[in-house]
């Protein structure tokens, strides 16, 4: 047996639950992981509370993220006793996820935790942390340098703000950091952040062009914060779009792109091709800074989950979130 959440939808209504379960009831894989942290998302809030259609089969185990111990395996790649990691692929949305002590997996969506980090670091890191490495990728991959300008961040106190903070500002970028929460801008600072602003000045409709400032951008808010962005480009700047924290719509107009050459680059970690994940992870093992890791990463048990997610839902929650599954 092992303990787990467990999300239910029927005629008793959509609910989380602390449930014990039974290795019988895992779901098919062929390798089975001990899992020793997962870490709470974004989207594994949206599943807990039901404010997201993220859950697409019941019962289901949530959870985006995990690492462990491999317990058994049939894939040529992985051993009993490896320590792995899994990022998206569907887990906590289509196939049991992290928080439970134990998953089984495809061994094709796992990714070997070697080098710089302990398993707890890993989920420090989570899929936030992996995605803000993608988008800060996809900003060198279209070619902004540090030399070039600013860079904004939005919900920088939150999980991929805080993570893109602070790789960005050990790799030399200026960053500029937007945040609604006032109280939390000694840590922002604290991740590198140059300068804060006040996230009310990207909530309201914008003007279709405003003043050239920012070179690149990571967003995770969309709707009129990532329009009002897109909006105060400098020529040919860059922005990264990964999240709805703010909203699903966008309401903007073509005039950046048109006009001024800026570049919108979307970002998904779920699907994200392996190749593409070893190297986020081998930069995330470079470019991050542990001790900067250890601020934004606080820890709970898997028992304090269900009611934190309301908490992260609200916008609540600074950094990150690691569960440790096994209290
Ligand atoms: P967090 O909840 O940790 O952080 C989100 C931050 O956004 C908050 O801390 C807050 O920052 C800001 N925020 C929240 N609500 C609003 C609002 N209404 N208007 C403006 N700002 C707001 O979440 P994560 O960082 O883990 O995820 C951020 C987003 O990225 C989510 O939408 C998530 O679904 C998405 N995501 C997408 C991925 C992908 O593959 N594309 C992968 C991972 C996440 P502050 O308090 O500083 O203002």
């Amino acid at each position: 047996m092992f303990n787990a959440i467990l999300i239910e939808n029927d005629e008793a209504g959509y609910r989380a639950s602390m449930q014990q379960l039974d290795d019988s009831q895992l779901p098919a894989g062929d390798v089975t992981v001990r899992v020793s942290h997962s870490t709470l998302n974004y989207k594994d809030a949206l599943a807990i509370t039901g404010k997201g259609r993220v859950v697409r089969r019941f019962p289901m185990v949530p959870g985006v993220d995990l690492v462990g111990t491999v317990e058994q395996s049939n894939h040529s790649d992985y051993a009993q006793g490896d320590t792995v990691v899994l990022n998206g692929w569907g887990v906590g949305e289509k196939h049991w996820g992290g928080f439970a002590q134990k998953a089984r997996v495809d061994g094709n969506w796992l990714v070997p935790l070697r080098g710089r980090f302990t398993p707890r670091q890993a989920m420090a890191v989570g899929t936030a942390g992996y995605t803000a490495m993608l988008c800060v990728l996809a900003l060198e991959r279209h070619g902004v340098k540090p030399e070039d300008g600013e860079i904004l961040v939005t919900g920088a106190a939150g999980g991929v703000g805080s993570v893109a903070t602070a790789i960005l500002s050990r790799l030399g970028y200026t960053v500029v950091a937007v945040s609604g929460r006032p109280e939390e801008a000694d840590y922002i600072r604290s991740l590198g952040a140059a300068e804060i602003l006040d996230r009310a000045e990207f909530d309201g409709p914008g003007k279709p062009l405003g003043a050239e400032r920012w070179a690149g951008a990571v967003d995770v808010v969309g709707s009129t914060t990532l329009a009002n962005v897109c909006a105060t480009m400098r020529y040919r700047g860059v922005v990264t779009a990964c999240g709805l924290a703010g909203g699903m719509d966008f309401p903007a107009t073509v005039a950046p792109f048109i006009l001024r050459g800026v570049t919108l680059v979307g970002i998904d970690s779920v699907m994200c091709p392996r190749l593409e994940r070893l190297e986020a992870w081998r930069r995330l093992a470079r470019d991050l800074d542990v001790s900067k890791l250890e601020r934004i990463g606080g820890e709970v048990g898997l028992s304090e989950v269900i009611p934190l997610a309301s908490q992260m839902l609200e916008g609540k929650l600074r950094g990150r979130v690691v569960v440790d599954v096994n209290r």
